[in-house]
């Protein structure tokens, strides 16, 4: 327990909310995302503004216990709270400024991609943004970052003009292509172990409002030759289309007719963001292929399209992630998953396939320390279980998937779909050759590992 008379001397001109384990909204105010993790904060300083995070991570440093800034609290990891630390909460800092002359974004940390999505389409204009409405940016963003719009305007983090930091120091600084390069470098892609960002300043796209997506539903036992027309199709798609892949079984959600919840389902998910009549044609081939069970591609608005799996991912659950990136679908990548997708016990765990490359592709391997620049796809393999907790048998099934589809992967990893029991060897294969300068540039920003709730840059010299 953090000591009262000196809590409040210390953060005397804190503006915000101090919440502490005796009081009335502790309980939810350590509730996260992931329903498995459960971490007891000793003080959750609800930031009302900027400033007061300086005062937090002060008052954290004084009395040297760990500290933890959450963003959207969506990390599977937990990463956004601390055992017996301080808490950095800026999910009351939601504000989202749009300059629609200049195309930008000022987004404060604790918003979501829902009030980003929603102040930027306003004007028509958009970002590559996470693709359920419910998480983060700042945490999106400082991992990387992809979407449906990545493979037209590259990573989320590709899109940062600039970013306003608090560092382990107690300092603010700017950091951008023509200022503190080597933190703007490292914090596109480095998490959270460099500072902490009290302001993100995007580039924005003149997308319009209104996409042609939606699933394409299958039935399971379709599931070979559909996968590999998809790997044929998608071999020569252009920037403007992402096609993901949901093998799970349909859920009952409002978008799946009801004849199809409960089955074994594969749901192929086009999202095409360029002109619309050049779409209808592009992707005739993919809608006619099989033919679907059910052919929910539509023009729609961009916004409902985002917001599509948001009910299947609510807060709360127990969920537990593991994940690879992967090259072009291989036949025995195909065979895993037809094998193992469907071998779950919860209806809620499914598997999600990512479409990565183009613009993605297209930035040099160090033009930042994000990753995922020369894979295909990433695969996410997510264990859901609604009653929450901390153990379901679907984390052995997870667990089992991802060694068998460790031969047809790249041997790289998306750092913000790592979990907390995966060891400095994972971050390390997120990182890959950027690993090192990260490491000499941790050392130089915060030498004592101050912000080590993330997967962890340790600091060299
Ligand atoms: C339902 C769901 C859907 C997802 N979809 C996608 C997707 O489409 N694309 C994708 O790329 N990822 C996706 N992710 C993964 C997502 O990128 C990570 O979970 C990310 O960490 C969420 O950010 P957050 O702010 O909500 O997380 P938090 O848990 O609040 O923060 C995670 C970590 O980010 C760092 N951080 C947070 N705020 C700051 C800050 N202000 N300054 C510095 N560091 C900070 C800290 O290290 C913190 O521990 C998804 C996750 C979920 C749960």
């Amino acid at each position: 327990m953090l000591p009262t008379m000196k809590l409040t001397t210390a953060l005397a001109g804190f503006k915000g909310t101090l919440i502490r384990p005796d009081d009335a909204g502790y309980e939810d105010a350590r509730r996260i995302w992931n329903g498995a993790i459960d971490r007891r904060p000793a003080l959750i300083a609800r930031c009302e503004a900027e400033e007061d995070a300086a005062l937090a991570l002060a008052y954290a440093q004084a009395e040297a216990v760990p500290v933890a800034v959450r963003g959207g609290g969506h990390n599977v990891s937990g990463s956004a709270l601390c055992e017996a630390g301080v808490v950095i909460d800026f999910s009351m800092l939601r504000r989202v400024e749009v300059d629609p002359e200049r195309r930008t974004a000022r987004v404060q940390p604790g918003a979501l991609w829902g009030d980003f999505d929603a102040a930027t389409q306003a004007h028509g204009l958009a970002a590559p943004a996470g693709i359920v409405t419910h998480t983060g940016v700042a945490g999106l963003t400082v991992g990387g970052g992809f979407g449906w719009l990545s493979r037209r305007w590259g990573l989320t983090s590709d899109n940062l003009l600039s970013v306003r930091m608090l560092l382990a120091d107690g300092s603010e600084v700017r950091a951008a292509e023509d200022e503190n390069e080597d933190l703007f470098w490292a914090v596109r892609g480095g998490g959270g172990n460099f500072g902490v960002v009290t302001e993100f300043e995007f580039q924005l796209h003149p997308l319009g409002t209104t996409v042609l997506a939606g699933p394409l539903i299958y039935r399971a036992d379709q599931a070979r030759e559909v996968l590999q027309h998809y790997r044929e199709f998608i071999a020569g798609a252009p920037d403007e289309l992402g096609v993901y892949l949901n093998l799970r079984t349909a859920p009952p959600l409002d978008w799946v007719p009801e004849h199809l919840r409960g089955i074994d389902a594969l749901l192929v998910i086009p999202c095409w963001c360029g002109d619309l009549d050049e779409g209808e044609a592009i992707l005739r081939p993919l809608r006619a292929f099989g033919p679907p069970v059910a052919d929910l591609v539509q023009r729609k608005r961009y916004t409902a399209q985002q917001s599509m799996f948001d009910a299947g991912v609510p807060h709360h659950w127990g969920y537990y992630w593991k994940s690879h990136y992967l090259p072009p679908l291989s036949d025995g990548a195909i065979d895993v998953l037809l094998e193992r997708s469907w071998r779950k016990s919860s209806p809620a765990s499914y598997t999600l396939i990512f479409h990565l490359g183009g613009a993605i592709a297209r930035l040099p391997e160090d033009s930042s320390a994000a990753s995922g620049r020369d894979a295909a796809h990433a695969i996410n393999i997510n264990a859901a279980w609604p009653e929450g907790g901390p153990r379901h048998p679907d984390i052995n099934w997870c667990r089992d998937y991802f060694g068998a589809m460790e031969p047809h992967a790249t041997g790289g990893v998306y750092v913000n779909f790592l979990h907390n029991d995966e060891g400095e060897a994972r971050v390390r294969a997120a990182y890959g050759p950027r690993y090192e300068r990260l490491a000499r540039i941790k050392a130089r920003y915060d030498p004592d590992n101050v912000f080590k709730s993330n997967q962890n840059i340790r600091p060299i010299r």
